[in-house]
Formats: structure tokens, C-alpha cells, sequence
């Protein structure tokens, strides 16, 4: 296992008077909307607990007023803690006076907002700077620690341009160096990509996995969205009416949802992007094999009405491909067997590519893919229709789209 580094205990949070009274109700097993009803007091989070090892990218989902913003916000104390404990690399955070939590705050811990809450008025190199600013750093450093971190986001260049002047995603790219700026341990992030356009999320999802490998930052994430959650999520909470209702890793969290509510949720994600070629691949068949005389290949291929085949050596290593016309060839020319003719080289895709990946690796090559392992063993072909019958049995995405596909 990891290196423990955040761990929360029955965190709770209710917004109101009265909380010694819901805490009690909570106690007793009453929920958010019962509380609400009954004492007017509205309870935030009830009782979270999970535990968060160093350099874990961990993400919190849930729907809209499920208590995400209110928990990450307990992480740092920008909202209060009612009730629980929240240790941070061996400091009970919730036990710091005022001025140790802004110490430790500055030094462990940096936020990314939803709306970049950048400073207008300032350059970019500004605004990245301003922490260390407020730290007292000099104009020099500060500066100096900005470029670097700007150029870190692929901002290079842009240091004194305005923050109007920058589209959306390049405006979260500050953010994300702003908040990197002071060196944090700890990025906390509150759907800090969910007002960018989808293609240009992706690209910031994709930016944040590549920073994360170099920078190994501890990271909780929040997002609504499962498929972002699945991305990124080395770990994921899923949270509804401010409970912690499952947590895991998002293969559990996808092949064992919890109860209902977690099923729902995973019910609308984009298989495509959970679905690997072992998934969706079909037994090779018929294959021809080195050793195979020429005829014999030549048969199999026309019993199967293909065209061509797929040719394996030895324990089922992938050799490559044989058009039927090759072995018409092959025998004019008196050749034995399949190993003397022009075997043709094929792309081959891995276990674990994902079907979004697949389904245009498919469409351009024109033939089945071959799934092959490291040892260049030949496991199964994926086919259009295959990929399209999968999605269609786990959701029915793809009923529109034809299922017959040409032999090869
Ligand atoms: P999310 O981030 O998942 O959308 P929030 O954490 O913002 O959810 O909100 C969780 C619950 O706490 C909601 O019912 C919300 O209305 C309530 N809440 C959040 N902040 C406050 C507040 N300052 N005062 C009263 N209720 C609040
Ligand atoms: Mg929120």
C-alpha cells in the first residue's frame, strides 16, 4: 500500500445553528432532507471518512449539492468543520490554531477554482506570482518562479499578457501555475475543468495527468462528471446527499457499484472509454499457421468465405497476414507452406486500449485488429461489429449503427 498522507474521520459539516441537535439526528439515523424539514439546519456532509496516500490523484464526485465544495473546503478549513478529524501528514489540521492553519495552509496546500479567479488588472506572470507575493518574496524570484511555472502549463510567452486576453482554457492554465506556484503538497481542485469546452477540457485532463507524473503532487479532484472522475481518478469518493457512498478504485467503482444510486451514475458513462480490446475482441478464427501447406490455408480461408487470414507461428505468435490470392500465388509457383509465401506485416493494438481508441484504429486499417500481448501472442481480432455489439448489450449506444461487416 501507499504512504498515508490525508486521512478524514466522520467529517461533518451542517450549515445553521442547532448542530449539536443534527448531529444527534444524523447519529440516530436521519438524513439531510429530515433534518432540513424538521430543525431547518442543512447538513453539508455527514460523517465522510476515506483516507488519501501521498501523491494520489483522488477524486470526489457527486451530483450538484452533494456536498463536494463543502468537503473540499473542510480540507483547508475554508469552511469549518463541524464535527471529525482531518490529519494531513500527521497534523490533526482541525486542532490548529488560527495562525499555525494559515501556516500550514500556505506552506502544504493550494487551491484551483471553477472560475479562475484571476486578477484582472494584473499580468498572467502577476497573477502567478501573487502567492509568493504575499509571502514576501522578492519581485525577482517571484517573477522567475512564474515563468517557470507558466511554462510548465505551456504558457511560455504569454507572462505579461492580460488575463482577458487569454481564451478560457488558457486562463485555468494560470490558475493550475498560480496554484503550483508556492510548491504545494496538496492541489485541491473544485471542478476546475468543468466550465471549459470539452475538447479543450480533455486537453487540461490530459495536461494535469502529465503534470501529476512529473510533479507527484497529492491532488483531490472534484468533478459531476463520471467520465472525467474515471480519467483522472487514481481513486474515487462518489458522494450523494452529503454522504460518502462508495469508494475505490474506477474499474471497482464501474464493475461493482455499490447500490443503486453509484449504478445510476455508471449506467450513463461513455464505455468507450472503459472498454479495453480484451473486452470487446472475438476468438481468431479460422487461423493459418506457418506450417500450414498452402492448400490447406487456402481451404480454411474459403470455408470461412474470407479473403484473407491471420497467420501464427509458434504458441500462437502473431506472424502477420495472407491475402487468398497470395496462395493461389503460392501454389503456381510450387511453394509447400504458408511460412515461404509474403507474409504482410499488420498493426496490432494491446489488451488495453480503449475502445474510443480502437473504433478509429479499426475504421482505418479496414481489417480486424489483432490483439496482441508483449510476447507477441495473438489473444483475439477486434472487429467493427464487435466493438458496436459491445457497447449495444452494456447501454445501447450503437443500435443505429449496422453490425454486418465484410469478411476480410
Ligand atoms: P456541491 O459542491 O456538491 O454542489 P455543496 O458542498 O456546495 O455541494 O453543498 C452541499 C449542501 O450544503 C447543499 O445542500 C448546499 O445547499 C449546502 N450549503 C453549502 N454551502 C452552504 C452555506 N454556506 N450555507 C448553507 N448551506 C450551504
Ligand atoms: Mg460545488
Amino acid at each position: 500500500m501507499g504512504d498515508l498522507f490525508i486521512e478524514v474521520k466522520e467529517v461533518t459539516k451542517v450549515f445553521g445553528g442547532r448542530a449539536e441537535q443534527a448531529l444527534q439526528m444524523l447519529k440516530s439515523g436521519k438524513g439531510k432532507d429530515e433534518i432540513r424539514q424538521q430543525i431547518g439546519v442543512n447538513v453539508g456532509v455527514d460523517r465522510a471518512s476515506f483516507n488519501i496516500d501521498r501523491g494520489e490523484l483522488f477524486v470526489i464526485m457527486g451530483l450538484s449539492g452533494s456536498g463536494k465544495s463543502t468537503l473540499l473546503r473542510c480540507l483547508n478549513r475554508l469552511i469549518e468543520p463541524t464535527a471529525g478529524s482531518i490529519t494531513i501528514d500527521g497534523t490533526d489540521i482541525t486542532r490548529l490554531k488560527k495562525g499555525e492553519l494559515l501556516q500550514f495552509r500556505q506552506k502544504k496546500m493550494a487551491m484551483v477554482f471553477q472560475k479562475f479567479a484571476l486578477l484582472p488588472h494584473r499580468t498572467v506572470a502577476e497573477n502567478v506570482a501573487f502567492g509568493l507575493e504575499i509571502q514576501g518574496v522578492g519581485k525577482e524570484e517571484r517573477l522567475s518562479v512564474a515563468k517557470k511555472q507558466l511554462a510548465s502549463v505551456g504558457l511560455e510567452g504569454y507572462e505579461d499578457q492580460f488575463p482577458h486576453n487569454l481564451s478560457g482554457g488558457m486562463q485555468q492554465r494560470v490558475g493550475l501555475a498560480r496554484a503550483l506556484a508556492n510548491d504545494p503538497d496538496i492541489l485541491l481542485m473544485d471542478e476546475a475543468f468543468s466550465a471549459l469546452d470539452p475538447l479543450i477540457r480533455d486537453d487540461m485532463q490530459n495536461e494535469l495527468l502529465h503534470l501529476q507524473h512529473q510533479l507527484h503532487k497529492t491532488i483531490v479532484f472534484i468533478t459531476h462528471d463520471l467520465n472525467e472522475a474515471l480519467k483522472l481518478g487514481d481513486r474515487i469518493a462518489l458522494m450523494k446527499d452529503g454522504v460518502v457512498v462508495q469508494s475505490g478504485r474506477p474499474d471497482d467503482i464501474i464493475s461493482n457499484p455499490a447500490n443503486e444510486y453509484v449504478e445510476r451514475f455508471v449506467r450513463g458513462v461513455d464505455l468507450t472509454k472503459v472498454l479495453t480490446a480484451a473486452d470487446v475482441m472475438r476468438r481468431p478464427s479460422p487461423l493459418l499457421r506457418v506450417k500450414d501447406g498452402v492448400r490447406v490455408a487456402l481451404r480454411k480461408l474459403r470455408e470461412a468465405g474470407l479473403s484473407s487470414g491471420f497467420v501464427v507461428g509458434e504458441q500462437q505468435k502473431l506472424k502477420g497476414m495472407i491475402a487468398a490470392d497470395e496462395l493461389v500465388a503460392a501454389i503456381g509457383k510450387k511453394l509447400e507452406t504458408v511460412e515461404q509465401c509474403e507474409i504482410r506485416a499488420v498493426d496490432t493494438v494491446v489488451p488495453e486500449t480503449n475502445v474510443e481508441d480502437l473504433f478509429q484504429l479499426v475504421v482505418q486499417t479496414g481489417y480486424p485488429l489483432p490483439v496482441v500481448d508483449e510476447e507477441g501472442v495473438l489473444h483475439g481480432l477486434v472487429l467493427k461489429a464487435s466493438i458496436l455489439e459491445a457497447l449495444a448489450s452494456q447501454g445501447g449506444v450503437a443500435n443505429e449503427f449496422s453490425t454486418s461487416e465484410a469478411a476480410t
